[in-house]
């Protein structure tokens, strides 16, 4: 997931539900998850230590000195840290960042001490400039995502190529070993939600932390802020590598740990099977002839593999998949030009008698069919932007999506469009 908002965003998850069916994320999850938690999770027989929040911050102790996995988003950062250093004082050694997300990455300069290596996969160092490069685009999507402020634009240092400024001092392609004191921190390039994304095993205490390549929902395969594609095989060959080490704990950055190895198997197979399953059903119809929306309507996981779409969502990851492989062209020659949709809609709602009778067509369909009624308030409004009617349908089409949702990031957008529905009435 990244966040780069300095709004306290968060989901709910219940830390004393440990080796229990993992806690969801979802639209009715509260936000500000760990903002009551009063002392840090403990695992591994007391060598590591949890602080919840939107991302988790991960403390392991050893004889010589401490070890931080992922930093949380800065707002979050000195609470986490008060809960972890009421534990230990001792010098940390080593920050290791998952990914180069900014809710994984923002209490790093809290953290550093001199002397303190910040490890990262080699792909972090794009991936950062990547997100710099489409900062002012970022700000704009994630505050609507987020229903949170549109974020300060930090004046980029270096336009002229758009790098970020360096974060890890220690960069590696495939895998970095080190020792601290009895343990083995072992880092292993694991691509999934980002192209830099790292699991660290540690052998002695068959501990694994799985950063974003693991949470309780559906993958976003494809995130709505928008991302390049997040290729489903990489999850899968990701999640094949951490089977195969047969962790006895696996900790990710977002949610409670998986814990038991019965359990982290039963949890981490059927995870791996439900985005290996929409994957191929994507292919196969795509091989068929299949068009994208008929394929975001009918491709539904099978009951055993259901994981949840608090975050994640199955009809967006096909897409995402889909698209992913194919990129934008639908194959209808009308698209190769750039005459936008919006132009055809506007004619074809002149021709209907204006927004008038679009709308109240639209307004028809919002009991039975609310997404077929906001695209058809898109075409009114298309035609005519401020009309009344038009507005009223849509808002009420965005309402009756919004009292459904059970996805956070679906929640989201719906609440950014009844804000542009009161900005347009004003
Ligand atoms: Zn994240």
């Amino acid at each position: 997931m990244r966040i780069v908002l300095a709004a306290a965003l968060a989901f709910g998850l219940a830390g004393s539900a440990l080796g229990q069916p993992q806690e969801r994320l979802g639209a009715g999850q509260p936000l500000g998850a760990g903002a009551n938690q009063a002392k840090a999770l403990s695992f591994a027989g007391g060598r590591i230590f949890q602080a919840i929040g939107f991302g988790n911050t991960f403390m392991v102790v050893t004889k010589a000195g401490d070890v931080i996995v992922d930093t949380s988003l800065a707002p979050n950062a000195p609470r986490h840290r008060a809960l972890l250093r009421a534990v230990s004082t001792a010098p940390v050694k080593d920050i290791i960042l998952t990914h180069g997300h900014g809710d994984h990455t923002g209490g790093v300069p809290l953290w550093k001490e001199p002397g303190t290596h910040v490890i990262g996969q080699a792909n972090e160092v794009e991936l950062r400039n990547y997100q710099t490069r489409l900062e002012g685009f970022f700000a704009l999507r994630n505050a609507a995502q987020y229903n949170a402020p549109a974020m300060r634009r930090i004046a980029n240092p270096n336009p002229g190529d758009y790098a970020a400024a360096p974060l890890a001092d220690v960069l590696f392609d495939k895998e970095y070993r080190f020792r601290l004191g009895d343990l083995t921190f072992d880092c292993l390039a694991m691509p999934g939600e980002t192209p830099d994304m790292l699991n660290v095993w540690i052998p002695e205490l068959k501990a694994l932390f799985i950063g974003d390549n693991y949470y309780a929902s559906f993958p976003n395969l494809y995130t709505l802020r928008g991302t390049p594609p997040r290729p489903a095989l990489n999850y899968v060959q990701s999640i094949d590598k951490v089977l195969a080490l047969k962790p006895e704990i696996v900790l990710p950055s977002h949610c409670v740990p998986i814990v038991g190895p019965a359990n982290v198997q039963r949890v981490l197979t059927q995870y791996r099977d439900a985005i290996l399953y929409v994957h191929d059903a994507t292919v196969r119809g795509m091989n068929e002839g299949k068009d994208v929306f008929t394929l975001m309507k009918t491709i539904k996981l099978p009951p055993q593999l259901e994981v949840g779409e608090g975050y994640g969502a199955i009809s967006w990851s096909v897409r995402g998949i889909y698209e992913g492989y194919a990129g934008w062209f639908d194959g209808d020659p009308a698209t190769m030009y750039a005459t936008a949709p919006g132009e055809a809609y506007a004619e074809i709602v002149r021709l209907a008698g204006g927004a008038g009778p679009v709308a109240a067509r639209a307004e028809a369909l919002v009991a039975g069919d609310p997404a077929l009624a906001l695209r058809l308030t898109s075409a009114a409004l298309a035609a005519e932007p401020a009309n009344a009617a038009a507005l009223a349908a849509r808002k009420h089409a965005l309402e009756r999506l919004l009292a459904a949702s059970k996805n956070s990031n679906e929640s989201g957008w719906l609440r950014a469009g009844l804000a542009g529905v009161e900005a347009a009435r004003r």
